[in-house]
């Protein structure tokens, strides 16, 4: 079980900034995300796109904000249970909350804030017959360490960039790599396209267009895979088969908490951003409430709201004075400390 003070659910920009302010607060975050990598839509859709509305940055690329909101909240030493999706949750007689994910991970805290986004962003399956059955014995949606696939036989399915960056990576990591795609022409960047025949021709990638994987093989594990190509059936030895056709997000079981939803987005009160069941909190993406608007800032804005609230459950009855990092500095529970500057601190007493 693991224990922590707010259970974030969604490693988004939003989840990811409510670890600096809860720890501010001297409380410990640990984040659930279905994804592989922290981050969100900022990594998960666009983390080579410049965003131009982050308060104090004129131009932020996606990816760059994420790993910088991840060093910002390093010192308070967030717990992360990634590729795992929050599937049911428990309220115990004492208040608190277990939420469990599809893997069966148990997760206890007293707060719980969903900054779920547009959902958790589950993984486009192609349709084949026992697909299921190999899920996790040679079938993966994402891959979360590569070195999983050394010297091993991988065969990989899809035209957009994730089909054809992983396919280049796993070339030097994999024993043989087949991308299978469907059409001769991807979708992917240009570059990437060119790099990959490249490594075709020097036999690191084995290229098969227009063609789709329509079985699977192996009793327990995967074992190999059959592939149509123009009408032709060919049976390819594989370890694994990682179907790489995109992602699409659903709010999926968070829908059955029995929160309030309007229009696929939890309803919130904008005093803290609590959900009608105490104790919860919705931030971020994932809620609605008159004047919404879906952007990284306002996300910001209210995970600092919510954190105020989040201290009061935790810590009944004691008092809060807010102070600015400027005077108060910042203590990691890492033990660092960042210094307020003596100059500040004189003048402002
Ligand atoms: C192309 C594009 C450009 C954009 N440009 C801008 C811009 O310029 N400025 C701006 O402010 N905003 C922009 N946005 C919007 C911005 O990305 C979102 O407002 C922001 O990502 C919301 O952050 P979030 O943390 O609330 O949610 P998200 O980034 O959506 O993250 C939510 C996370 O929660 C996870 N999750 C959900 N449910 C579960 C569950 N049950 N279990 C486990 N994990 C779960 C998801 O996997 C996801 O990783 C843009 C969006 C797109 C798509």
């Amino acid at each position: 079980m693991i224990k922590t003070d707010i259970l974030i659910i969604g490693a988004g920009p939003t989840g990811l900034f409510t670890v600096f302010e809860a720890g501010l607060l001297k409380l410990k975050c640990h984040l659930i995300d279905a994804l592989a990598q922290p981050g969100g839509q900022c990594s998960e859709i666009y983390p080579k796109k410049p965003i131009y509305d982050i308060p104090g940055f004129p131009e932020v690329l996606a990816g760059d904000l994420t790993k910088n909101l991840l060093e910002q909240g390093k010192q308070f030493e967030p717990g992360f249970t990634l590729g795992e999706r929050a599937d049911t949750i428990e309220k115990l007689e004492d208040g608190t909350f277990i939420v469990t994910t599809n893997k069966g991970t148990k997760h206890h805290a007293p707060v719980v804030a969903i900054a779920g986004g547009l959902g958790s962003f589950e993984p486009r399956k192609p349709k084949i017959d026992n697909l299921e059955f190999y899920e996790d014995k040679g079938v993966e949606y994402f891959i979360k360490d590569p070195e999983v696939y050394r010297n091993k036989k991988v065969v990989i399915s899809g035209g957009g960039d994730s089909a054809l960056d992983w396919s280049i990576f796993l070339a030097d990591i994999a024993s043989e790599v087949t991308l299978v795609h469907r059409r001769n022409e991807f979708r992917g960047a240009l570059d990437s396209v060119e790099k990959v025949r490249e490594l075709k021709l020097l036999g690191k990638i084995n290229l098969v267009t227009p063609a789709e994987v329509t079985t699977i093989h192996g009793n327990q594990n995967v074992e190999g895979v059959t592939i149509e190509k123009e009408g032709e059936n060919i049976l390819l030895e594989a370890d694994h088969f990682i179907p790489l056709f995109g992602l699409s997000p659903k709010l999926g079981p968070i829908s059955n908490w029995g929160l309030e939803i309007e229009k696929n987005a939890i309803k919130v009160d904008t005093l803290d951003y609590q959900t009608n069941i105490p104790g919860i909190f919705a931030i971020g993406d994932v809620n609605t409430y008159e004047g919404k608007l879906k952007l990284i800032l306002c996300g910001f804005h209210e995970a600092t709201l919510m954190c105020q609230s989040a201290y009061k459950i935790i810590n009944p009855g004691k008092k809060y004075v807010l102070k600015y990092t400027t005077v108060s500095g910042v203590d990691g529970f890492d033990g660092s400390r960042k210094e307020a500057p003596k100059a500040v601190v004189q003048a402002i007493n």
